[in-house]
């Protein structure tokens, strides 16, 4: 039987490489349909790299990548914004020099989308009224939380499944990180999927319905976020080798 109703998303044991390096692990995720699932890990430890691999930007060496049971690994990211899955990457990386609206429309690139372009930005604007208000400024003036806002809400404009986001908390304040939280909660509850890339493990447990814990490229701890022992996490997130216990 299918998976694709219970997991559209299926990242199944995959080996990224840079060149000669190594970057992920036999890494598998399963993203299940209206969850938040989060990638926590810390520098270094291949969280951009997976993200950039769903979406098309790498490809993998082993493994596979399935959406709605179809491989999705090495086609263009294009193709697999026109599947579903829509990249909203870290607030810094919106267009600065264009307006909000600009970067909006932008968004929604995809025949399908531009098609309902209207009805989409004014859902948006429902969810980000400070982006209704800020439409005609340039995005460089707006504030970390802003575009950070602003870089979900131009990934919402291609009409996703699933959104994907890098980094949300990244250099914004903590008041302010709680607000981009409740707003993907909301459109989380409008029925769009989210894995989120996250590196406070506190946040993951409490926002995400389902953590991964990604270390040095390999994933070493996962399960349903209240099931998961937060000190645990923090043990094996910076890689404190558990002692192997004694034979009784
Ligand atoms: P950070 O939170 O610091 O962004 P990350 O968990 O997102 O870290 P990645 O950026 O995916 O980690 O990096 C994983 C590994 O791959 C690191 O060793 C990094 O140096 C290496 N790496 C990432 N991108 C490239 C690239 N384009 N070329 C070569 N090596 C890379």
């Amino acid at each position: 039987m299918s998976n694709a109703n219970e997991f559209p998303l299926q990242v199944k044991n995959i080996d990224v490489h840079y060149g000669d390096l190594k970057a992920l692990f036999d890494v598998s995720i399963d993203i299940p349909k209206g969850g938040i699932v989060s990638i926590i890990g810390p520098n270094g430890a291949g969280k951009s790299t997976l993200m950039n691999t769903i979406c098309g930007l790498n490809k993998p060496t082993k493994g596979e990548i399935v959406l709605n049971d179809k491989r999705i690994d090495g086609l263009q990211p294009n193709k697999i914004v026109r599947l579903g899955v829509s990249m909203a990457p870290e607030g810094s990386r919106v267009f600065q020099n264009m307006s909000v609206l600009e970067n909006l429309l932008m968004g929604a690139y995809k025949h399908e989308a531009r098609k309902k372009k209207d009805e989409l930005l004014e859902k948006n604007f429902e969810f980000f009224p400070v982006l209704k208000e800020k439409a005609n400024q340039l995005a460089t003036f707006l504030s970390g939380g802003q575009r950070q806002m602003l870089a979900i809400a131009r990934a919402l404009m291609a009409d996703p499944d699933i959104i994907l986001c890098d980094e949300i908390s990244l250099g914004i304040a903590p008041i302010i990180v709680k607000d981009i939280y409740q707003k993907i909660k909301e459109v989380n509850q409008a029925g769009i999927t989210f894995l989120i890339v996250e590196q406070d493990v506190k946040r993951s447990l409490k926002h995400a319905s389902y953590s991964y814990v990604l270390v040095k490229g390999r994933i070493v701890m996962n399960g349903i976020s209240s099931e998961l022992d937060e000190e645990e996490v923090k043990k094996a997130y910076f890689g404190v080798k558990y002692a192997t216990p004694e034979p009784c």
